[in-house]
């Protein structure tokens, strides 16, 4: 037995599954989790002292690597003054302030401990402030744990093919009404038929939870001017593309302001942090300013905050995106390559350093598409990588991260490592 095959049996005794997050399980690919000792800039290491090249970074947080001298540093600093207080600290405003400045549509944010309370909390105040109930979520994409948002919620779901779950009230669930991503016609069918019951629309602008999908060509404008016209507030879940896909996320690529955006990750810097902001006069309904109740005994926590200031900080500084874009756009062409020249039924999609291969030649636009991938072929072609010293998300249906710690030499060995795990699985 290896260490982490020892580890995980005494997790499993403990925790249910072993795992403290489903997707973690690595039930979706016949495998077990390895345990992590450390992290260092683009490498992981298990407790066997194995290192491993990283595409997962936390699932989103470690855009700058794991470890990052400065990050440390101030962590460092802030827990010789203390580690929690339940009163205002003003290092909450500096990375309120952060926020407010790199997202358009952002004038006041709220802070919360994860991307699940993010976007429940966002949808109480989509919900009081439209005096509406029933929300529009698109198939495929995942927005936490809460309950009206698990309905066909994509990743952990999706791969362990689950629908929904047990424990979601019907009455909770009927007030979400799932449509398609990327099609419109089936949005305005619905926008018809309930007109003024809907509060709002939430959507992963460029989807990460059931694998990386781009929005078509006018898309999101298109979507933006239907909500606008029907009095319907439009949620941009922007907690894995916030910070991720440009300083000012997914709306500042495509240029279309949302009217609440949720965020996490990244604004954690690898702590537990969430948020949403909007507009001022949808953010001034909630609590204590407004009727909408929200709030948290840790939220705005000193530590988390000092590690999301001090990463939003870092990546403002620096030309991180143009670089992250090449190196995605480098591991990508060379992907390509090997399918090419191997003869493979899979393609890459790729938004900036976000990534996945889909093993299907169907093209991927939405949830259905998506499901038309080989999940036998990824999960073998996951231990292949594995086996390399790679270690990728450990599901189909989940985005692939590229660091700024990534060097040319390791994305270049991990085409190499892709060409060989591909040939092998080839034979399936
Ligand atoms: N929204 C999106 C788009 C996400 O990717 C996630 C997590 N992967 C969440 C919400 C939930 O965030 P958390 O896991 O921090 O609750």
């Amino acid at each position: 037995m290896s260490n982490s095959e020892e580890a995980f049996a005494e997790a499993k005794k403990v925790i249910p599954g072993g795992v403290n997050s489903p997707a973690r399980a690595f039930s979706a690919v016949d495998n077990e989790p390895i345990f992590i000792e450390a992290g260092k800039g683009s490498k992981v290491y298990d407790i066997e002292d194995n290192e491993y090249l990283d595409y997962v970074g936390s699932w989103g947080p470690m855009i700058l690597g794991y470890n990052h001298p400065q990050i440390v540093e101030s962590l460092q600093g802030q827990v010789k003054k203390g580690t929690s207080f339940g009163a205002p600290t003003q290092v909450e405003t500096e990375l309120a302030e952060l926020i407010i400045d790199a997202v358009d549509s952002i004038a006041k944010v709220r802070m919360v401990n994860s991307g699940t309370e993010a976007t429940m909390s966002a949808l109480r105040l989509a919900r009081g402030y439209t005096g509406r109930d029933k929300i529009v979520k698109l198939e495929g994409c995942y927005h936490g744990h809460g309950d009206s948002l698990l309905v066909e919620a994509g990743s952990g779901v999706t791969t362990l093919g689950i629908s929904g779950s047990s424990g979601v009230p019907n009455d909770i669930a009927s007030e979400t009404i799932v449509a398609p991503y990327n099609d419109l016609e089936a949005l305005e069918k619905i926008f018809n038929k309930y007109q003024d019951e809907i509060a709002a629309v939430i959507l992963e602008p460029v989807t990460g939870n059931m694998g990386v999908i781009e929005p078509h060509d006018e898309y999101l404008e298109n979507l933006r001017k239907m909500t606008a016209d029907n009095d319907i507030l439009l949620i941009f879940d922007e907690v894995m593309t916030g910070f991720r896909l440009s300083y000012g996320g997914a709306q500042e690529l495509y240029e279309v302001e949302p009217d609440i955006t949720t965020l996490g990750k990244i604004i954690g810097g690898g702590l537990p942090v969430g948020a949403y902001g909007g507009k001022k006069e949808i953010m001034e309904y909630v609590a204590p300013e407004g009727p909408v109740y929200q709030a948290g005994t840790l939220s705005g926590n000193p530590l988390a905050m000092k590690a999301g200031a001090e990463t939003l900080k870092l990546l403002k500084q620096s030309d991180v995106y143009a670089s992250l874009e090449e190196k995605g756009a480098y591991l990508a062409e060379g992907f390509r390559n090997n399918i090419e020249s191997l003869g493979i039924k899979a393609q890459i999609s790729r938004v900036g350093s976000m990534f996945s291969i889909f093993f299907t030649d169907t093209e991927v636009v939405d949830y259905q598409t998506a499901q038309t991938s080989n999940t036998d072929v990824f999960a073998a072609y996951f231990n292949q990588m594995l086996k390399q010293g790679i270690y990728l998300p450990p599901s189909q249906f989940e985005a692939n991260f590229i660091s700024n710690a990534h060097t040319e030499d390791e994305l270049k060995a991990t085409i190499e490592a892709n060409y060989l795990a591909l040939k092998k699985v080839k034979k399936l």
